[in-house]
């Protein structure tokens, strides 16, 4: 039987012990933020809050928020805590939504973030036994050394393969027997649809487990990938001001994921207001981090908007969960005065294709007004299909879309392997109103 916790204590502690630990670490980070980020001082000078305010994790509401905009007027030493003779690395965000933000790390927070998603892969049931193929991207991007470190701390073979070729990735998950697989979710759907292309079934490949996250992806989509792959599909979730993925993970029940709540104290608050809402409501994440030594912030605004409970966990662990996050709050367009969040329109695309397509959202404004368009790819099956049932299809899918949406959508049926694939985040938006 695999090892279920990588860190029993942790993971299962009492609330109250751990609420404790959050305490006592939060009371010495602030101190050491007042001291070493003269950034972050004045803006709790502003707020006419000192060290001495913070007595644990009650007090933690009573400290200013930071945002993305905070990070880009830092950019690039103004967060930094630490001399930079005591950093080891950089990372930054893939850039999806604006200028990139650069994390600094000590050896110390490499540790501990890898420790993290050590947490992970252990949680999907990884030992020393298993080979964990790693196709995040490596480099800038913290998906590929995140998950790397993580698989060499739990012992496993690791193959470090980075996005990208995607028949040599197959190969080699054949030929070395890869049983665990890391990277986004819309790679994974990518990497099974290039395996069935290739004349091979799930049966052809030892995979047993995925760890997929850096981008929303619904339940449709995961019970897509455990089918074309033949596996289970566990959410990770993490971002780069945090340290990486790794800030929380899903166990076997897979109905959200833990948080890592001995490094992050996590709220979530109402984004217009600022307001702290209570446990199960749905509202904006925002992370403190409490062990961090590089790059420690404090309430930072993920803008990712999700849902926190503490509901009891059949896996035994106590930690905290969140559920996927449904997508960030600039993730959303407005479209002719209606908010839209892309996973909602897979959701109605994957129910009524049975199947992930591959598809893109194109909105546009013609005078005053916008256009809604969603290009969907058939399947090679479909496209043999009568004109009559293609067109059947795209009468469903409208009124489906109207039904989820209140809106109209044109949609566009395009021919098979017409929509670029993903190796990294997937670009789903194209909304051609900003470029303006
Ligand atoms: P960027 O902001 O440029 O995409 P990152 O690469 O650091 O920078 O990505 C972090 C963001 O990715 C998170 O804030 C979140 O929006 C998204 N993300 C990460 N993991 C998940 C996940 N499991 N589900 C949904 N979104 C995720
Ligand atoms: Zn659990």
């Amino acid at each position: 039987m695999a090892k279920r916790y990588w860190n029993e204590k942790i993971e299962c502690m009492e609330h109250s012990e751990m609420q404790k630990l959050q305490s006592e670490r939060l009371v010495k980070q602030v101190k050491h933020v007042w001291d070493n980020v003269p950034y972050y001082r004045k803006k709790m000078e502003e707020k006419g809050v000192t060290p001495d305010d913070i007595k644990g994790i009650e007090d933690l509401h009573k400290l200013p928020f930071l945002s993305k905009a905070d990070l880009r007027d830092a950019y690039p030493y103004g967060l930094l805590a630490e001399p930079l003779s005591n950093c080891v690395r950089i990372q930054s965000t893939s850039g999806t939504t604006g200028k990139r933000v650069v994390a600094f790390y000590t050896q110390h927070d490499i540790d501990l973030w890898e420790d993290c998603c050590a947490r992970a892969i252990t949680a999907v049931g990884g030992t020393n036994e298993d080979v964990c193929q790693v196709c995040y991207g490596y480099g800038l991007f913290t998906g590929g050394p995140g998950l790397n470190g993580g698989s060499h701390k739990v012992g496993c073979l690791t193959l470090p393969m980075s996005s990208g070729n995607t028949e040599r990735q197959i190969q080699f998950m054949m030929d070395l027997g890869s049983t665990i697989l890391c990277c986004t979710p819309s790679y994974a759907a990518y990497i099974g649809e290039t395996l069935h292309d290739m004349g091979y079934t799930p049966d052809d490949i030892k995979l047993k487990a995925g760890i997929f996250g850096a981008e929303p992806w619904t339940e449709e989509m995961r019970h897509e990938i455990e089918k074309s792959l033949g596996i289970k599909a566990y959410d990770i979730y993490g971002l780069t001001e945090t340290s990486g993925p790794g800030v929380s993970f899903e166990c076997e029940e897979q109905t959200g994921m833990h948080i890592n709540e001995d490094h992050f104290i996590a709220e979530i608050i109402d984004p217009d207001t600022g307001e702290v809402l209570p446990e199960g409501t749905k509202g904006e994440l925002v992370f403190t981090s409490i062990t961090k030594e590089a790059f420690p912030l404090l309430r930072y605004r993920t803008r990712d908007i999700c849902v926190l409970s503490r509901k009891k966990c059949s896996c035994g662990r106590t930690l905290i969960k969140m559920t996927k996050p449904m997508g960030r709050s600039d993730d959303m367009l407005i479209i002719k005065g209606v908010n839209v969040f892309p996973s909602q329109i897979e959701t109605v695309l994957i129910k009524d294709f049975k199947a992930t397509p591959n598809y893109q959202i194109v909105v546009d404004r013609v005078g005053n007004a916008d256009t809604f368009e969603i290009k969907i790819e058939l399947s090679d099956d479909m496209f043999s299909d009568t004109i009559k049932d293609i067109a059947t299809l795209e009468k469903k899918l409208s009124a489906d879309i109207v039904q989820i949406l209140g809106i109209k959508a044109k949609i566009s049926l395009v021919e098979p392997k017409s929509i670029p694939r993903s190796e990294g985040k997937a670009v789903r938006v194209i909304d051609k109103r900003k470029l303006v």
